[in-house]
């Protein structure tokens, strides 16, 4: 008898008719798992010099001119297969490939978001309270804010000074540099504290940094520890403090990127959401050759604000670069935008078997699952997205079964648990066909976050699949 005529009626119909349970990383051969492994090494040492927006922008740019790409020149005439690169207020980057058929047939979009949720400093942050110096902070993105306090952070960003100087800043993740940290009460004298909700134990205006202890001198002058702050600042960075109004500085987690767990499958980090679909989306766009329409990796930023602003992704910026490309091949940039193709590049949330009570078994995301699909985002029966359709659902989904990619669809949590969104509804309200893809975090938005290397990879291989496809 053979293997198939001992198979019951219902489990032949079974095979035919029910969707297969993805088998995850069980599935991959050993190869694809030390090619997946090699990724994340590329990927640990992007994240270690792309802590804030502006880092990722200047790593990205260095990786790019390593594979060739040009800074582009509006004058000048392209042709298939030539590289360029635009950057927007050293915050944005894309990276564009040019097609054979250039962008007349549209242009392939891959969008991921470089910046993360941190703590800013506000405009007038340093005081002295109690013979301790501190920065008042304004958090940035959602956050919960117990997480923030008692880890080493580090300080990056920049000073403009009143004589227009530019001052860059980045303190604290070497271990020979002094880092800074939120203190917490404790445990002995938390009584009340504890028996407060989660939200609410620790407020925004409770997240104050300690950056300091010593007096400058024993003259009998006020604030002397603040002073001697500033007189460090003064000989390290030639700043003032009113130098603080034109700046922006962000304190990150002071952690690097690195191996999680004996068997080392996972990478733990900060600002993964979304650096793991941003750094997959840059090698990607560096390795198309010759692709059939242009294609396009695009970085932004401000998404966990909201995409607002002029570097965000309701910005013009993109649009207008996309504009350019269609001038040049003689076609209507709406054109262009009607037959364009893009892929939101941001992660979702990967199942937790700690609180599993928060996803739907059926429809969540789980580690070594591979890609996520996520056709829509949003809250509160569907608002605040865009739903994919189902011919770009069809679409997608087989040009990930042509190529043997692993991957899985997901929705974020249960319904009406939360939510959240991404840059997809902004650029389908372009007139393009979207849906998000990218990699299931475990801990998102947490200082030290979790994605599976396997993930990675298999998020690399969908963008290049979508680039050459
Ligand atoms: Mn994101
Ligand atoms: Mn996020």
């Amino acid at each position: 008898m053979s293997e198939n005529e001992k198979k019951t009626e219902a489990a032949k119909l079974k095979e035919k008719l029910a969707a297969k349970k993805p088998s995850g990383a069980l599935s991959l051969e050993p190869e694809i798992i030390a090619k997946a492994d090699e990724f994340c090494e590329g990927y640990k040492a992007f994240m270690n010099t792309s802590k804030v927006e502006r880092e990722a922008v200047n790593t990205t740019e260095k990786i790019a001119v390593e594979h060739g790409f040009e800074k582009y020149d509006i004058n000048k005439k392209y042709s298939a297969g030539d590289k360029v690169y635009v950057i927007n207020r050293g915050k944005n980057i894309g990276l564009a490939v040019m097609g054979k058929n250039g962008v007349k047939n549209g242009v392939k979009l891959v969008i991921a978001h470089i910046d993360s949720p941190r703590l800013d400093l506000k405009p007038n942050p340093l005081y002295e309270s109690n013979d301790l110096a501190m920065f008042k902070t304004h958090y940035y993105g959602g956050i919960k804010k117990y997480q923030w306090t008692t880890i080493p952070l580090s300080l990056h960003g920049r000073i403009v000074r009143l004589d227009g100087e530019i001052v860059d800043v980045a303190i604290g993740d070497c271990d020979d540099e002094p880092c800074f940290c939120v203190s917490d009460l404790l445990p002995h004298l938390a009584k009340e504290q504890v028996t407060k909700p989660l939200a609410k134990a620790i407020s925004g205006e409770d997240l104050n940094v300690l950056i300091g202890s010593r007096p400058f001198n024993n003259d009998k002058e006020s604030e002397q520890v603040k002073l001697n702050i500033l007189n460090l600042l003064f000989e390290k960075y030639g700043i003032i403090e009113s130098d603080f109004l034109s700046a922006e500085l962000n304190l990150v987690p002071a952690f690097k990127a690195r191996d999680v767990g004996f068997d080392r499958s996972l990478v733990g980090a900060y600002g993964h959401d979304d650096k793991v679909c941003a750094y997959p989306g840059v090698i990607a766009a560096c390795e198309a050759e010759m692709p059939e329409s242009t294609v396009i990796t695009f970085l932004c930023d401000k998404e966990e604000i909201g995409s607002d602003g002029n570097t965000g992704m309701q910005s013009a910026f993109l649009r207008d670069f996309i504009a350019d490309l269609a001038q040049a091949d003689g076609v209507e940039y709406r054109h262009v935008m009607a037959k364009s193709k893009c892929l939101s590049a941001d992660v979702n949330a990967a199942f937790d078997p700690t609180y599993a009570s928060a996803f739907e078994a059926n429809n969540a995301s789980y580690l070594n699952g591979g890609v996520i699909i996520t056709k829509y985002t949003g809250s509160g029966g569907k608002y605040d997205t865009s739903d994919a359709s189902a011919e770009y659902m069809g679409y997608i989904r087989r040009m990930l079964e042509n190529n043997k990619i692993l991957w899985q669809t997901g929705e974020l949590g249960k319904v009406d648990i939360g939510g959240g969104g991404t840059i997809a509804k902004y650029i389908a309200n372009l007139n393009v066909d979207v849906v998000d893809l990218g990699v299931p975090v475990l801990s998102m938005h947490a200082p030290f976050e979790i994605v599976s290397k396997v993930d990675v990879y298999m998020t690399y291989l969908a963008f290049a699949a979508f680039f050459a496809n």
